[in-house]
């Protein structure tokens, strides 16, 4: 048997990589906050026995030794085989950057990765939840965005609410491609760089007010928040998260991604084209959508962007955009939107 230890078990993305997890015959164990949201991921499956699927509870990934030998999160017997490591705050509800945000993300990942340096020797590779955040560069976009570039943000950048976000993926990414490099532990690497993830939410860990933050302009759209105004869109690269929760799962089953970056991503979107994909698929939300001659605001001159690499190491085949959409909204409507 092959196990693999999945903290942050309650987030949007992680859902999903539960269930390929289980799907592809790895026992699975998450880290969860709370002894609730454990119960709450195994009645969601409950044909599968504990062996295969359980919890344990780490309150808050950026304490020191939250994943030290004494809360055993990361000992386990048998022991574990990978770990996937998504747990990391993501809204816009900064209150204090370094609290809120940056220490959970570097904190948490420098701590697990020492953690199973110190107490997991079995433990052969650690995949990490980074971002399109760690790769953007806003200030001057380059021609084609691979992973071969890092968004240069500094600390002092990082301070400021609306950069806060991507400062911490970049900083925690970073932290943990030196960690391998001055540590020399055991177990080589991945990152899982995904750009804005949309996609079906899981009916039993979400309301819609706690709709994760990146659908939130789906619920927003369909409950009529842009009925008189489409919210500019942002940033204009997509994926779906049932390709991203693969990702993961591929970077543990295929030798050749120790080491690797992946930028995952399926193409361009803007809030425009979600919109007029639901009016064409879902005409009774008609009234709640934008109007349909509301202004696109999608770029005349985009950068270009290169996922070659995601599809020939992890053999990823990304969804169309359409099916993306059409999945969220049913998703939130079977959650009440
Ligand atoms: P969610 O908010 O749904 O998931 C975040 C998870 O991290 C939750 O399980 C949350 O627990 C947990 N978490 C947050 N802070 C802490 C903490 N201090 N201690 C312990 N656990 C914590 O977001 P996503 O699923 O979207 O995000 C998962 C990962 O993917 C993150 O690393 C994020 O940066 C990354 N990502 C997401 C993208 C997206 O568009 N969604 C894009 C690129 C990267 P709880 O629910 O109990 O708060």
């Amino acid at each position: 048997m092959v196990k693999v230890l999945l903290t942050g078990g309650s987030g949007f993305i992680a859902a999903h990589i539960v269930d390929i997890l289980l799907q592809h015959g790895f026992d699975t164990v998450v880290t969860v906050r709370s002894e609730e949201k454990g119960k709450q991921i195994l009645e969601a499956h409950p044909n599968t026995p504990k062996e295969k699927l359980s919890y344990v509870i780490v309150t808050d990934v950026a304490k020191d030794g939250a994943f030290d030998e004494k809360k055993q999160a990361v000992k386990s017997n048998p022991p574990f085989d990978y770990v996937l490591h998504t747990a990391s705050p993501f809204h816009f509800n900064v209150q204090d950057p370094v609290k809120d945000f940056l220490d959970p993300a570097i904190k948490g990942t420098t701590g697990i990765l020492k953690a199973i340096k110190a107490y997991a020797p079995s433990v052969k590779r650690v995949v990490i939840t980074s971002s399109f955040a760690a790769i953007v560069n806003g200030k001057q976009h380059p021609k084609v965005y691979s992973e071969k570039e890092w968004n240069p943000v500094t600390w002092e950048e990082a301070m400021d609410h609306s950069q806060v976000y991507r400062a911490s993926k970049t900083f925690a990414e970073k932290a943990a491609w030196d960690f391998v490099e001055k540590e020399k532990p055991n177990f080589d690497i991945a990152t899982i760089n995904p750009p804005l993830v949309f996609g079906p939410v899981v009916h039993y860990l979400n309301t819609l007010e706690s709709v994760n933050t990146s659908n939130q302009r789906f619920r927003n759209l369909i409950q009529g928040e842009m009925k008189e105004k489409i919210a500019p869109t942002g940033n204009f690269l997509w994926v779906d998260v049932r390709d991203v929760a693969l990702a993961h799962v591929r970077a543990i089953e295929v030798p050749e991604a120790g080491g690797e970056r992946f930028f995952v991503t399926a193409g361009f979107f803007s809030n425009k084209k979600i919109a007029d994909i639901i009016r064409e698929a879902r005409p009774e939300l008609e009234s709640k959508l934008p109007p349909v001659n509301a202004p696109d605001d999608f770029p005349a001159n985009i950068f270009e962007y290169d996922n070659n690499k995601s599809q020939r190491v992890l053999g990823l085949e990304y969804r169309p955009f359409k099916q993306t959409v059409i999945d969220t909204v049913d998703a939130l409507l079977a959650v009440g939107a």
